[in-house]
Protein backbone atom coordinates (compact mmCIF):
# COMPACT_ATOMS: atom_id res chain seq x y z
CA UNK A 1 0.00 0.00 0.00
CA UNK A 2 1.24 3.41 -1.12
CA UNK A 3 1.88 5.72 1.89
CA UNK A 4 0.17 8.91 1.48
CA UNK A 5 1.49 12.19 2.96
CA UNK A 6 -1.02 13.74 4.59
CA UNK A 7 -1.07 17.57 4.15
CA UNK A 8 0.20 19.88 7.01
CA UNK A 9 -1.66 22.83 7.97
CA UNK A 10 -0.67 26.00 10.32
CA UNK A 11 -3.41 27.19 12.38
CA UNK A 12 -2.17 30.92 13.41
CA UNK A 13 -4.65 31.93 16.40
CA UNK A 14 -5.13 32.68 19.83
CA UNK A 15 -8.52 31.74 20.79
CA UNK A 16 -8.22 28.05 21.70
CA UNK A 17 -11.76 26.95 22.02
CA UNK A 18 -11.60 28.22 17.99
CA UNK A 19 -8.25 26.58 17.72
CA UNK A 20 -9.43 23.41 18.64
CA UNK A 21 -12.92 23.45 16.43
CA UNK A 22 -10.88 23.98 13.52
CA UNK A 23 -8.42 21.22 14.04
CA UNK A 24 -10.33 18.80 14.88
CA UNK A 25 -12.46 19.44 11.48
CA UNK A 26 -8.82 19.22 9.87
CA UNK A 27 -8.11 16.17 11.56
CA UNK A 28 -11.17 14.34 11.03
CA UNK A 29 -10.94 15.83 6.99
CA UNK A 30 -6.93 13.77 7.33
CA UNK A 31 -4.92 16.71 7.61
CA UNK A 32 -1.97 17.11 10.37
CA UNK A 33 -1.97 20.73 12.46
CA UNK A 34 0.33 22.70 13.91
CA UNK A 35 -0.93 25.68 16.51
CA UNK A 36 0.70 28.78 17.00
CA UNK A 37 -1.27 31.17 19.35
CA UNK A 38 0.85 34.36 18.56
CA UNK A 39 1.83 36.27 14.98
CA UNK A 40 5.78 35.94 15.69
CA UNK A 41 5.36 32.14 16.29
CA UNK A 42 3.07 31.77 13.13
CA UNK A 43 6.03 33.35 11.05
CA UNK A 44 8.83 31.39 12.51
CA UNK A 45 6.59 28.02 11.94
CA UNK A 46 5.71 29.15 8.31
CA UNK A 47 9.44 29.01 7.61
CA UNK A 48 10.73 26.23 9.91
CA UNK A 49 7.90 23.87 9.26
CA UNK A 50 6.99 24.45 5.64
CA UNK A 51 3.04 23.86 5.82
CA UNK A 52 1.29 23.11 3.26
CA UNK A 53 -1.24 25.62 3.95
CA UNK A 54 -1.82 28.66 6.45
CA UNK A 55 -4.77 29.25 8.69
CA UNK A 56 -4.50 32.92 9.79
CA UNK A 57 -6.61 34.50 12.49
CA UNK A 58 -6.52 38.87 12.13
CA UNK A 59 -6.70 39.75 15.43
CA UNK A 60 -3.47 38.75 17.32
CA UNK A 61 -2.44 39.60 20.77
CA UNK A 62 1.18 40.27 19.25
CA UNK A 63 1.35 41.29 15.20
CA UNK A 64 -2.14 41.50 12.95
CA UNK A 65 -2.45 38.68 10.77
CA UNK A 66 -2.20 41.36 8.09
CA UNK A 67 1.58 41.88 8.86
CA UNK A 68 2.32 38.04 9.23
CA UNK A 69 1.13 37.60 5.94
CA UNK A 70 3.12 40.59 4.89
CA UNK A 71 5.81 38.89 6.02
CA UNK A 72 5.23 35.30 5.06
CA UNK A 73 4.89 36.90 1.06
CA UNK A 74 8.45 38.12 1.49
CA UNK A 75 10.06 34.83 2.95
CA UNK A 76 12.33 32.76 0.37
CA UNK A 77 10.73 30.92 -2.66
CA UNK A 78 10.38 27.91 -0.71
CA UNK A 79 7.41 29.03 1.59
CA UNK A 80 6.02 32.68 -0.12
CA UNK A 81 3.62 31.26 -1.93
CA UNK A 82 2.20 28.90 0.68
CA UNK A 83 -2.00 29.22 0.32
CA UNK A 84 -2.78 31.52 3.07
CA UNK A 85 -6.80 31.26 4.37
CA UNK A 86 -7.14 34.26 6.16
CA UNK A 87 -10.55 33.87 9.46
CA UNK A 88 -12.41 37.10 9.24
CA UNK A 89 -15.87 37.76 11.37
CA UNK A 90 -18.49 38.43 9.20
CA UNK A 91 -18.40 42.49 10.01
CA UNK A 92 -15.22 42.56 8.81
CA UNK A 93 -16.03 43.21 4.84
CA UNK A 94 -13.60 46.19 4.02
CA UNK A 95 -10.97 44.03 5.80
CA UNK A 96 -11.33 41.29 3.17
CA UNK A 97 -10.61 43.38 0.59
CA UNK A 98 -7.62 44.92 1.75
CA UNK A 99 -6.11 41.05 2.93
CA UNK A 100 -6.99 39.52 -0.30
CA UNK A 101 -5.11 42.30 -2.13
CA UNK A 102 -2.04 41.86 0.23
CA UNK A 103 -1.68 38.25 -0.83
CA UNK A 104 -4.03 36.63 0.85
CA UNK A 105 -5.79 33.22 -1.40
CA UNK A 106 -9.10 33.45 0.47
CA UNK A 107 -11.02 33.38 3.88
CA UNK A 108 -13.22 31.66 5.99
CA UNK A 109 -16.08 33.24 8.28
CA UNK A 110 -16.01 33.93 11.75
CA UNK A 111 -17.64 32.09 13.52
CA UNK A 112 -17.04 29.06 11.96
CA UNK A 113 -19.34 26.78 10.35
CA UNK A 114 -18.71 23.45 11.32
CA UNK A 115 -20.50 21.89 7.89
CA UNK A 116 -18.98 24.50 5.76
CA UNK A 117 -15.38 25.17 6.01
CA UNK A 118 -13.46 22.09 4.93
CA UNK A 119 -15.25 22.26 1.77
CA UNK A 120 -14.53 25.92 1.77
CA UNK A 121 -10.73 25.46 2.51
CA UNK A 122 -10.36 22.43 -0.19
CA UNK A 123 -11.89 24.83 -3.17
CA UNK A 124 -9.30 27.72 -1.45
CA UNK A 125 -6.65 25.41 -1.97
CA UNK A 126 -7.34 24.01 -5.23
CA UNK A 127 -8.01 27.55 -6.41
CA UNK A 128 -4.11 28.21 -5.70
CA UNK A 129 -2.53 24.99 -6.69
MN1 LIG B 1 -7.85 36.39 17.62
Amino acid sequence: MNEIKQQTALIIEDNEDNMVLIASLLENAGYEYVWADTGEKGVNLVQSLKPDFVILDIQLPDILGNEVLKRIRLMDDSVANVPVIAMTSYAMTGDRDKLLKEGCDGYIEKPIDPMRVISQIKAIIEEVA
